[in-house]
C-alpha cells in the first residue's frame, strides 16, 4: 500500500506569526486548512500563506494543541541525528550548572530545550523520562537507545501523563525501560542534601526539582528560625532551612505518605550537625484551614507553596483570591522581621496577579513589609515562552 501523502496544513494568519515568533503550540482553531485528516503521533509539515515551510511539528487530532513545534525555518530531516545533536545541545546548556554537590536535575525541560511533551530527569543514575504528547510513544526504541547510548544511566523510568495512559499500548506509567527493577524511592542528592525521589508514582518525576534555588534561598534566611512549611511535601524545603540553621521546622501537609517521606529525608541529613540539631515536627491537616486557625506570631519563617490552584483557566479568579487568602493567613503566623516565601505553580495565573494578591495581603496586614526576592524556576528548567513560566515566588519580610 502507497503511504499516505505527508500531512500538510496552513495556519490562520495570526498563528503564522505566533509560529514565526518561536511559540511551540498550534492550536486547533489556529489551521486554516490541511491536506487530509492526520493521526494522533505524525508529523505535520506547515506552511505559511505563500506556501513557503514554516514549522514542523507533532500533530494530535485528539488534543486542542493540535501541533507541538519541532523545528522552524529550513527543511530538516527529524531522525536519530535530529534528536541527538538536540540532546547535545540541552547538555551543553546545563554544563555549567552542575555540581558534585548535585546529582538531581533536570537534564530536558520539554518545548523549552526543543523536546515537545518531554521531560527528563536525572536523580543520581536514574534517569525519568516523563511524556506528554503521543508522537513519542512510537519513538521510544529510538529515545531509549539515544539515552542509554548518551548518558550511560543505570536505569531508566517511563512515566506517562495522565492523556498517555489509555494510548500507551499496555506500557504502564512507572515501567523499566532499562536498567533493574525498583521497588520504592531513589535517594539523590541536591546541594549535598540527600532527598527520596519517587520516580514510580510520585507526582511531576517524583521531586520538585524546579524549587532548587528557593530552596537555597531559604538556607540563607533561616539561621535560629522556627520555620513552617506549608504544603511541605517530602520536606524539600525544610532541609535546607535545617542546614540554615533553623531552630524548629514543621512540616504541614494533607499526605501523610509525604510526611513519612520528609521524615526520612531528615534520617537521611543527620550526619550533618545543624540538621540533627534542628527539631522536626509533622502535622497532618488540610493547610487552608490549618493556618486560619494556628496561633499568631509562631513562626519567624513560613513557606507557602500551594498545589496549582488553577488548573484551567475558568479558575483563575478563585485562585488569584485564594492565594490572596493563603498568603494572609500565612502573614499571621509571622513575628516581627519574619519572612514569608510565597510560591504559585499555576501556569493560569500570571506573575502579575500572583504577586499583586500576596502584596495586596501584606497592605492589608497594616504591617511594614519589604520584597527581598522575586523569582521563578530554577536554572535548569529554562522557559522559552509564556506559558512554560509557571512558576513564580516572593520573599517577603514583615515588620
Ligand atoms: N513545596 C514542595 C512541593 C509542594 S507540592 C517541595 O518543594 O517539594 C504540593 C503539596 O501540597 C503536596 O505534597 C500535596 O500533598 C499538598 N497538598 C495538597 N492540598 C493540600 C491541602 N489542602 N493542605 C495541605 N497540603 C496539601
Amino acid at each position: 500500500m502507497k503511504p499516505p501523502p505527508r500531512l500538510k496544513l496552513s495556519l490562520k494568519p495570526a498563528a503564522e506569526s505566533v509560529v514565526r515568533g518561536g511559540h511551540p503550540w498550534i492550536y486547533s482553531d489556529s489551521i486554516r486548512s490541511q491536506n487530509r485528516e492526520g493521526e494522533a503521533g505524525e508529523l505535520a509539515v506547515v506552511y505559511d500563506r505563500r506556501d513557503r515551510f514554516l514549522a514542523i511539528g507533532f500533530y494530535d487530532p485528539d488534543s486542542p494543541l493540535r501541533v507541538r513545534v519541532l523545528h522552524r525555518g529550513k527543511p530538516a530531516a527529524i531522525d536519530a541525528a535530529f534528536w541527538r545533536s538536540r540532546l547535545d545541545e540541552a547538555l551543553a546548556w546545563r554544563e555549567t550548572l552542575t555540581d558534585a554537590q548535585t546529582n538531581g536535575f533536570r537534564l530536558v525541560n520539554g518545548e523549552s530545550d526543543g523536546w515537545p511533551g518531554l521531560v527528563l530527569d536525572r536523580y543520581a543514575d536514574t534517569l525519568v523520562l516523563k511524556l506528554y504528547a503521543v508522537a513519542w510513544l512510537e519513538l521510544l526504541p529510538m529515545l531509549r537507545e539515544l539515552l542509554v547510548e548518551t548518558l550511560r544511566p543505570g536505569r531508566i523510568v517511563l512515566r506517562l501523563s495522565r492523556n498517555l495512559l489509555a494510548k500507551s499500548g499496555g506500557l504502564e506509567d512507572g515501567a523499566i525501560l532499562y536498567g533493574p527493577p525498583l521497588d520504592g524511592p531513589v535517594v539523590f542528592l541536591e546541594s549535598g542534601l540527600r532527598f527520596e525521589a519517587e520516580v514510580l508514582r510520585g507526582q511531576k518525576t517524583g521531586f520538585f526539582l524546579d524549587q532548587h534555588e528557593n530552596r537555597r534561598r531559604v538556607e540563607t534566611l533561616a539561621r535560629g528560625a522556627e520555620v513552617l512549611n506549608a504544603f511541605s511535601f517530602s520536606g524539600g524545603f525544610s532541609l535546607y532551612a535545617a542546614r540554615g540553621g533553623a531552630k524548629s521546622v514543621t512540616d504541614l501537609d494533607l499526605s501523610a505518605h509525604a510526611l513519612e517521606s520528609a521524615k526520612r529525608n531528615f534520617d537521611l541529613n543527620r550526619g550533618d550537625p545543624r540538621v540533627a540539631a534542628c527539631r522536626h515536627e509533622t502535622v497532618q491537616a488540610d493547610a487552608f484551614v490549618w493556618l486560619e486557625q494556628a496561633k499568631a506570631a509562631s513562626f519567624d519563617l513560613v513557606v507557602v507553596d500551594p498545589p496549582s490552584l488553577a488548573k484551567r483557566e475558568s479558575e483563575r479568579h478563585r485562585a488569584i483570591q485564594a492565594y490572596g487568602k493563603l498568603n494572609a493567613a500565612a502573614l499571621r503566623l509571622l513575628r516581627p522581621r519574619g519572612v514569608l516565601v510565597a510560591a504559585s505553580c499555576s501556569a493560569h495565573v500570571s506573575g502579575e496577579e500572583f504577586f499583586g494578591a500576596v502584596r495586596m495581603a501584606a497592605r492589608s496586614s497594616g504591617r511594614r513589609f519589604e520584597e527581598l526576592e522575586v523569582t521563578s524556576h530554577a536554572v535548569d528548567h529554562p522557559a522559552t515562552f509564556p506559558e512554560a513560566r509557571y512558576l513564580k515566588c516572593l520573599f517577603l519580610r514583615i515588620g
